[in-house]
């Protein structure tokens, strides 16, 4: 005998089918990925007027929305609302907040970041993830103190500043014109005492102002005066002559790394050398000698390579070929022209931060010094450190040659503070350091920021200053 189908059996069982069937179309639309909201640099405080980046990122059905607030006790208010168009899977977003203005006051407050998704979770209202950064609304400016005398400075020369900063400054410094030149705190058991050494660069107008600033954890920025004294002096002007032999070598050494639009002729590519991968070389040697610490790695007077000096500091070289002006530069440090193939020693003990084939210095080491002080040695026929590696005052670094541009075997020195180049003479003469380095320490009463076992380690890798509490 057939069953008969029963109708009012048959509807549960069509309404279980479509209910299994709308479960597996939105299961999916359920995922429980929740938003992740990353921030590269969390604020510890708010200052006047703050930016505050962020990332969000969602991996399954995308944001929904994203909201920023500002939290200080009974009082609220939104700093930001973002709701994506479309499907979105990753946002960087800014929030602005100016806390005085916005009725918050002076101290502790709470900076909360909260996004969700397009998930079906939640009863619909999908993925919620929150962060609630506790900080310090903070408007008061830094205060920063010079310490030391009157501070003199030549031209293009080298010099220190010590000063005295308040708890919570971040970084700090001297200002030289619209360049900055970062301080350090070498003093573990005075955490507010500072050192800057700094430059007054070359090439720096001679009306520029020289100030102590000072940056804090809320943004805060402070500029305040510094006793300082310039003395000016006038560098060398120097007219040489590029004949056509000298264009053939730079062309056979560097024409191959010059651009197509610079390499078709051998003066083309001199003028290229002599400005494009100068510029290029300084950038590296720069952020090469970004690389520093807090103490002073060195100790009595910077060694002189032995050798005639064939070339001064801060010389304007003005290039003539055929009786026409080709290219000028500057020169950016001291030539030393001895036997061939000499030893080339180290000028201070530190660490070697870049050895390599460098366009104009060819073979090329920096030893960095500490307090972003450091020495370069150009034109080196042959390199015997290693990046990383420790070296003490009179190490033989390698031994002289006539790489990169030069023509006969000499060593280029040169010094850099902060990856300024400056005056190599003054780090040879132990009055100059006596009277405008170490003075300044024994007169606001402070230890030679050297490396001691009670001040951390010692050299090796970049270290940060201690922070400030
Ligand atoms: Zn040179």
């Amino acid at each position: 005998m057939a069953m008969k189908l029963r109708p009012w059996l048959l509807a549960p069982i069509i309404i279980i089918v479509l209910l299994a069937g709308l479960a597996v179309f939105l299961w999916p639309h359920y995922e429980g990925n929740v938003p992740r909201i990353t921030l590269e640099k969390a604020p510890k405080g708010l200052g006047l007027k703050n930016e505050i980046d962020f990332q969000v990122t969602d991996q399954g059905k995308g944001l929904r929305w994203v909201r920023v607030y500002l939290r200080q006790g009974q009082k609220t208010a939104m700093l930001l609302e973002h709701k994506p168009e479309g499907p979105t899977a990753s946002v960087a977003l800014k929030a602005t907040a100016a806390p005085l203005a916005m009725g918050f006051s002076q101290g502790p407050a709470e900076l909360v970041i909260e996004a969700s998704d397009n998930s079906l979770r939640n009863w619909g209202s999908g993925n919620l993830s929150q962060i609630v950064l506790p900080l310090a609304i903070d408007t008061t400016p830094p205060r920063i103190m010079q310490r030391s005398g009157i501070t003199y400075v030549n031209r293009g020369g080298s010099a220190v500043a010590v000063y005295e900063i308040d708890d919570g400054t971040t970084e700090h410094g001297v200002m030289v014109g619209q360049r900055r030149f970062k301080g350090h705190n070498p003093w573990p058991d005075q955490p507010r005492a500072a050192m800057c050494l700094f430059a007054f660069p070359f090439d720096e107008p001679r009306e520029s102002r020289v100030s102590l600033w000072a940056a804090d954890h809320a943004g805060n920025k402070a500029n305040a005066p510094l006793r300082w004294r310039l003395r000016w002096r006038n560098f060398r002007a120097d007219k040489l002559n590029a004949s056509d032999n000298f264009l053939a070598e730079i062309q056979a050494r560097f024409g191959m790394q010059a651009p197509p639009t610079a390499a078709a002729t051998p003066l083309a590519v001199f003028q290229w050398v002599n400005v494009e991968l100068r510029e290029q070389n300084h950038q590296r040697i720069a952020q090469a000698a970004s690389q520093t610490g807090p103490y002073q790695l060195w100790s009595g007077t910077f060694l002189r390579a032995p050798g005639k000096t064939m070339a001064g500091f801060g010389e304007h070289r003005t290039y003539f070929h055929n009786g026409q002006e080709i290219s000028q530069g500057y020169h950016l440090g001291i030539d030393l022209a001895d036997v061939e193939r000499s030893p080339v020693p180290a000028a201070a003990g530190g660490v070697v931060r870049l050895a390599e084939n460098l366009g104009i210095y060819g073979n090329c080491v920096i030893v960095d010094h500490g307090q972003g002080l450091s020495t370069l040695y150009g034109h080196l026929s042959q390199m015997g450190v290693t990046v990383g590696q420790t070296v003490e005052m009179g190490q033989e670094l390698g031994l002289s040659g006539a790489t990169g541009l030069a023509l006969g075997d000499h060593l280029h020195f040169s010094v850099m503070v902060d990856g300024i180049f400056v005056v190599p003479t003054e780090w040879w003469d132990p009055h100059w350091i006596q009277d405008n380095v170490l003075y300044h320490y024994e007169e606001s009463g402070l230890p030679t920021p050297l490396a001691t076992p009670a001040g951390g380690k010692a050299a090796g890798q970049p270290q940060a200053a201690p922070t400030v509490k």
